[in-house]
């Protein structure tokens, strides 16, 4: 405002001149900047006008500015370079801008845009300092903030790279460590790297290897149409290639048979465009299984020779009962006749396992009468065990395209473990029913039940459950022949089970035989 000025340091006489005058001082007190004006020729620079802008943005008002000079909006952070700088412009007189940190009268900081020029009379000497002012505070917090988050994501991004240059050393360290053939493929199936227990194995240099497409490497034994097949929809849909067979005879190492795993690398989401190829020398391996099938095979074709022979001359034996054979005799005659019946058993078991490996198990197809057979599978168990109450529920009155004598088998070998593995039951119950052109049988115990990792292996060859089953006695084969069995008839085997409640195996097969199923 006009009336808010000294008169001592504007004189003024003509009204044109105070016309003038008036409109700039008002357009002056209309500007959103901090306005001020300094008297130069006074000592220390005392602020002779401020605008109305000014004391908003310093909260002070103008009786606590006017004489002072403008230090005091710095309170105690005298210590700022932008100080010096004004200092150094009054001196030379001279025009300057600066950023400097400013304080409002209740003592908060605010960034203030400074912009200071010097005002000349007609002689050209320095009469006053403009100085205008801007709250600046949200900018330069912006500013500090910008500043801040981009050294945060510089540090982010130096650990990253740190992370994934060490993920990358130890990515590759692994590689190189394993005891198992590794490649890895570019998109075009060209080799990135072989460790070295692919060089060894295949006995070749990094040289004719790395750089090569995998297709071309020896004497193109990757070349397989369907192993192109595979691996070409790897990177697209992550869909790994799983134990893939390659029999060949390899340069350098002759015949072998080699079981190939690839997967799409992805490290932390890293590398999608890379594929691990796995290479296992599985001949050996093959080559034990192979001769423990035959071992077995043999073994159980010599026992039960000569068991057959002893069963016979059993039977003999019974016919040649003294009439006066004491009750001694006769349990000891049961014993026996009851552990060479158990060896046969056993004996037959391994039989048919070499037999299904073999691919000799014969499966008559007959019809008949499941419900019948059902019903004798469970009383040849019942009369042979009085601490569980076999219960069957259900009819199946229908004639059945099959091995009556296998499905036989199956049922009461679904009947003894159920009563093996529920030693602290005292039922089982069995269940029949026809199911569509299916018969579906259920055998379900009150037992030990089987943990959820376990229950799809129960029908591996050899394979036995967790410590507590393995205090029963069995080989781990009877579930395999029945899945075998099940499966030759067109059929499927399973089981439900809950650990510490019980399990229920159950299998269907088709009425008509195994034609029906493949409708
Ligand atoms: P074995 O009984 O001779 O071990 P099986 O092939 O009949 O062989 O069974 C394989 C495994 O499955 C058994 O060792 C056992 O762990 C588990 N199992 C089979 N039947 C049952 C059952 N009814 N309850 C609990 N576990 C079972």
């Amino acid at each position: 405002m006009f009336t808010s000025f000294n008169k001592k340091a504007f004189d003024y006489s003509d009204e044109a001149v105070k016309r003038d005058f008036e409109l700039l001082i008002k357009a002056l007190d209309s500007s959103v900047s901090g306005i001020i004006i300094t008297d130069h020729k006074q000592p220390d620079n005392p602020i002779i006008y401020c605008n109305a802008a000014f004391e908003k943005i310093t909260g002070y008002a103008r009786a606590e500015i006017i004489g002072h000079n403008c230090r005091f909006l710095q309170g105690k952070d005298r210590a700022q370079q932008a100080r010096q700088r004004i200092a150094t412009a009054v001196e030379q007189e001279k025009e300057c801008r600066v950023e400097i940190r400013n304080y409002r009268k209740n003592g908060d900081l605010f960034w203030n845009e400074l912009y200071m020029s010097p005002v000349r009379d007609a002689s050209g000497t320095v009469t006053h300092f403009i100085g205008v002012q801007n709250d600046v505070t949200l900018r330069k917090n912006a500013e500090r903030e910008l500043i801040e988050q981009k050294a945060l994501m510089e540090k982010r991004v130096e650990e990253r790279t740190a992370e994934l240059r060490d993920s990358e050393a130890f990515l590759s360290s692994i590689i190189q460590t394993v005891r198992e053939s590794l490649l890895v493929l570019d998109p075009d199936f060209r080799v990135l790297s072989a460790n070295n227990h692919f060089l060894r194995t295949f006995k070749v240099n990094s040289q004719e290897t790395v750089g090569m497409p995998l297709y071309e490497l020896g004497n193109h034994q990757w070349d397989i149409a369907r192993l192109k097949e595979l691996l070409i929809k790897i990177l697209p849909t992550n869909n790994p290639v799983i134990d893939f067979e390659v029999e060949h005879d390899f340069p350098h190492i002759g015949r072998k048979l080699m079981l190939l795993n690839a997967y799409r690398v992805e490290l932390e989401g890293q590398y999608k465009d890379q594929i691990l190829l796995a290479i296992e020398d599985i001949t050996e391996k093959r080559d034990i299984e192979r001769r423990k099938d035959d071992f077995l095979s043999i073994a159980s074709h010599e026992l039960k020779t000569p068991l057959t022979t002893v069963k016979g001359f059993m039977q003999m034996l019974g016919q040649l009962r003294p009439a006066d054979a004491s009750e001694r005799y006769d349990m000891i005659f049961g014993k026996v006749t009851l552990s060479i019946d158990r060896l046969n058993a056993l004996i037959s078991e391994l039989l048919d396992v070499s037999r299904i490996q073999s691919g000799n198990i014969e499966i008559h197809h007959d019809f008949f009468d499941f419900g019948k057979a059902v019903l004798e599978a469970v009383e040849s168990i019942q009369n042979t065990s009085s601490s569980h109450q076999i219960e069957v529920s259900g009819t199946v009155e229908v004639e059945v395209m099959g091995d009556e004598t296998h499905i036989v088998q199956v049922i009461t070998n679904l009947l003894s473990n159920a009563i093996k593995y529920s030693p602290d039951a005292d039922k089982v119950s069995v269940h029949m029913s026809r199911v569509s052109d299916f018969v579906k049988v259920s055998v379900t115990d009150y037992g030990l039940g089987i943990a959820p990792e376990d229950q799809s292996k129960v029908f591996d060859r050899f394979f036995r459950g967790q410590e507590l089953q393995k205090r029963f006695s069995g080989m781990g084969i009877g579930l395999y022949i029945c899945d075998q069995i099940v499966k030759s008839h067109g059929g499927t085997l399973w089981v439900d089970s809950v650990l510490g409640k019980g399990s229920t195996f159950s299998f269907t097969i088709p009425v008509n035989g195994q034609q029906s199923n493949e409708q």
